[in-house]
């Protein structure tokens, strides 16, 4: 099963993926966490961290080829759920590229739709919890901003697939992982 979750931070992609991948035995492949995982020892770890820092988006070269390299890696044969990649339309091309050279296609866009000052409020919640270092109410604000802009017409690139499902993130993480098993069970029979 091939999946691909978008929506604004704060919309529970994350926690959804991290369900559906345990349901599924497919990995959750997270640009996000890869790049909080680069060791900050690096001249790479430092620079993707301060672009973190300030809630704008890494590079499209390197995002688009460490993508390459993890869903060409032996667990993602079977499946992947890809959350936070794409970001934009270039990014979304590169995908669909990549896809159909090795003849695979995404079998559901999952779209975490979420009204802007719930995805503030969350975001900014977990700010708090976790203490993220890149989640301040300025850098919260930048990212929304770049959701609008540069994210939004991924959405509408894979609404004209007819693959797109829209959620209500504003809900609950139960009914949110229910309203997905039922999308899920319709992808199983098509
Ligand atoms: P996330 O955990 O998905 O909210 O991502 C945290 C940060 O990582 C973002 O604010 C960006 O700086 C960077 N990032 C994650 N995914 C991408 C991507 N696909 N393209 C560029 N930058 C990304």
């Amino acid at each position: 099963m091939n999946l691909l979750l978008l929506g604004p931070q704060g919309s529970g992609k994350g926690t959804q993926a991290k369900r559906i991948a345990a349901d599924h035995g497919v990995p959750h492949v997270s640009t996000g966490d890869m790049f909080r995982a680069l060791d900050r020892a690096t001249e790479l770890g430092r620079e993707v961290a301060s672009i973190m820092e300030l809630g704008h988006l890494v590079p499209d070269e390197l995002t688009i080829r460490m993508i390459e390299e993890r869903l060409s890696e032996d667990d993602a044969l079977e499946g992947f759920i890809l959350d936070g990649f794409p970001r934009n339309l270039a990014q979304a091309e590169a995908l669909d590229t990549m896809l159909a050279v090795i003849g695979r296609r995404l079998d559901a866009i999952l779209f975490f739709d979420l009204p802007d000052e719930i995805a503030r409020e969350r975001a900014l919640g977990r700010a708090h919890e976790e203490g993220r270092a890149d989640d301040t109410p300025e850098t919260i604000g930048r990212r929304l901003a770049i959701y609008h802009e540069q994210t939004e017409p991924v959405v509408h690139h894979y609404r004209a697939t007819g693959r797109l499902v829209p959620l209500h993130a504003e809900r609950d993480v139960g009914e949110v992982h229910a309203q997905i098993q039922q999308a899920l069970e319709q992808v199983a029979v098509r």
